[in-house]
This record gives C-alpha cells, structure tokens and sequence, in this order.
C-alpha cells in the first residue's frame, strides 16, 4: 500500500486519519502544526510526538514536498517557482512581496480546461488537476524555505491568491480541503479575507463556495456584454454574465469582505474602449458590491491579442472612477521572470519540455531544493 501524504490533509482529515491508526484526537493537531507551522519534514523532528506514533507514522503516512524545476527572481523581489508535479507536467507559483503584505500566487491544475483567449495557461490545455497535497505543498514550500533563508520564525506569506494556473473552481473537491489547510489556526493561520479564490465564473462551485469555505472571491469578467465575454471567456456560454453576478451576489452574503473583486484584462481596441467601460458601469454600479482590477495583458504569440496603450488604460479608469466604483490599475510585477499574470503557462510548456529532456540524461538534472 502507497503511504499516505499528509500534506493532503486538513486538520479534519488528519484527525480521522490519526483516529484509524488508534491515535488520540490531540495528536492529529500537534502533527499538523509540526507540518504546516514548524515545516518539518521528517517525522523524527515532531519530539513531542510518543516514538512508538512516530516509527507508526514512518511506515504508513509521507510528507510529499514538490520538487523545484527551476526558480526564478526579479529585481523587484518576486520570485517565481517551477515545480514538478511528475508525468511530464509542471506548475508555477509565484511570491510577491509588497511593502505591507506578501503573496502567494498558487496554481490548482496542470493547464486549464476553460481556455480564455488572453491566457497562456488556456491555450496550453489541460493535463489533471492538482491533488490537496500539491496545492498546500506550493504554500509550504513558499512559507519554509523563505524563513530559512531568513532566518526567521515569523510568518512570511500574509496572502494567498488562488490565481496561477488552473480554475480552482473545476478542481474543488481538491480546492477546500486545501483552503481549510490554509486558514486553519493551527496550519497557517490565514484569515478568510487573506485567502482569494480567483475564478471565471463556475456558477454552481461559487453557491458550494459560499457554504463550504466562503473566502474572498475574485471572477474574471474581461467583457461588459455576452457576446464579447463568450469569445474571451468560452464558459460564458455555459453561464452568462446575469447568472454570474446572480451568483456573486448570493455570495456576498457570506463573503468576508463586502465586495467582489472583478478582474478585467485590457486588450487594445477588443475591451477597453471608452463606450465599454460605460457600459461596465451599467452593469455593476448600484447592482453589486465591487472593486474593479485592470490588469495588463501579457502578450504571448498565439494570442493575436495586445497590451492596451497606457492612455487608454486610464481612460478606462477614469469612466469607473467617475462613476464612483473603486478601480485599481495593476501594477505588473516579475516583469523581467515572466512572472506576471496568465504569464505562466507558455514558458512552463518549454520548460517542462526542457525538463523531460534532462530527466532523459539524468547527469544533467539540476534541481533548486
Ligand atoms: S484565465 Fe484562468 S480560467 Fe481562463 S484559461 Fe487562464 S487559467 Fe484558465
């Protein structure tokens, strides 16, 4: 029989799995804080745990870390992890620290299903969706090494966005134990409002969302009107913009902030256009609770899509600020790594490719932990 990883855990889980072995309820806690807010990665490490668990453990359960392809940082501090999650596929996540917070940007599947036209990830395809496991490992990996390296026991990850790779929403039975994992007192301690699911509009996973594990939530709209969002998002097809901010607004509810985060994505002379941003105000002002983000686009070449000129983006801006709904311009971050948004799929492709090469002449693996 396979061992166990626990990383695929929540506390819940761990405690069942503690409870099968004949193991009281209390240790499921102290090997989860052994794990996820000490970083141990061996079971001798865990001294408050009986030798007798220990040795137990050493048998039946593993602590499966992901190994790093490659890592990259930007002059800015961000820095950008590929990692290998096997059968030839890789996923990235990406650290970016900021003067007041520092975020984690986490990937949920090996490609992705949806295939929006702005986004490498999409055109990349599908592989399989990540396990439990591999989504905490990313924050794992990102919170331990990083202290190390410092040399410090303090937090070090005060954000995560659920925005690399993948739509969590499609990977959701994988999705919430790892959220709980990550919000868990006795795991990373995040609040709800630190913790963002970013999705493109899975309607039915954002009700389950709502009563499962209602962190903040993040949709990327990119379009005012159906028939653009239909040829930039494709699942706007399968749920249309009146169902999507339906199920936004049933969330809010039970949303720790009192907005959604709406991304929109600037392509030249596609969505940006003055009468679209009028348009956006139609459609959000006085309807929802909101905050709009637009970001640039990053191109790549099977887009055929471009980066807005910045005096466009501002105009944009200055229609939804005038109209009184908070907007943001994104900053972009880990320019000079690819690090930047819907930026991680076309280059993780080649790398990945790269990478099998190397496994083929194993002299040649380099690996970075
Ligand atoms: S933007 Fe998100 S949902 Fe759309 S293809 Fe990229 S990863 Fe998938």
């Amino acid at each position: 029989m396979d061992a166990v990883n626990l990383l695929d855990y929540d506390l819940e889980g761990l405690t069942a799995f503690c409870e099968q072995l004949g193991e009281k309820r209390f240790r499921a806690t102290q090997l989860f804080r052994w794990i996820h807010q000490k970083g141990a990665t061996d079971f001798d490490q865990m001294s408050d745990l009986a030798k007798s668990l220990r040795s137990k453990l050493q048998g039946v359960a593993t602590l499966k870390r992901l190994s790093v392809i490659s890592e990259h940082m930007s002059s800015d501090g961000t820095i950008k992890w590929l990692f290998d999650v096997g059968g030839g596929n890789a996923v990235e996540s990406v650290y970016i620290p900021e003067d007041d917070r520092a975020t984690l940007c986490i990937s949920s599947q090996a490609g992705c299903a949806v295939g929006c036209r702005f986004c490498s990830t999409g055109h990349q395809g599908f592989s399989r969706n990540l396990s439990t496991g591999e989504i905490v490992a990313q924050l794992w990996h990102a919170e331990h090494v990083l202290r190390q390296r410092l040399g410090t026991s303090d937090r070090i990850i005060s954000n995560v966005v659920m925005m690399g790779m993948g739509e969590p929403l499609q990977n959701y039975s994988a999705l919430v134990p790892a959220l709980k994992v990550m919000l868990d007192d006795h795991g990373y301690g995040l609040s709800r409002r630190r913790v963002t699911v970013s999705t493109s509009g899975v309607v039915p996973m954002i009700d389950r969302l709502r009563e499962d594990c209602p962190v903040a939530l993040a949709v990327s709209l990119h379009a005012p009107t159906d028939p653009l969002r239909d040829q930039l998002v494709p699942l706007n097809k399968k749920y249309p913009i009146a169902e999507l901010l339906a199920a936004c607004n049933r969330y809010l509810d039970k949303a720790p902030r009192d907005f959604i985060t709406f991304e929109y994505c600037m392509l030249q002379e596609v969505n940006d256009a003055p009468e679209q941003a009028h348009e956006l105000v139609r459609l959000l002002k006085n309807k929802i609770g909101c905050k709009i983000n637009l970001i640039p686009f990053n191109p790549f070449p099977a887009s055929g899509l471009i980066r807005s000129t910045h005096p466009r983006v501002q105009a944009f801006a200055e229609v939804l600020i005038q109209a009184g709904i908070v907007t943001t311009v994104r900053k972009t971050r880990g320019d000079d790594i690819d690090a930047a948004c819907g930026q991680l799929a076309g280059e993780v492709q080649d790398r990945t490719r790269a990478h099998i090469r190397m496994v083929r002449a194993p002299v040649t693996v380099a690996k970075s932990a």
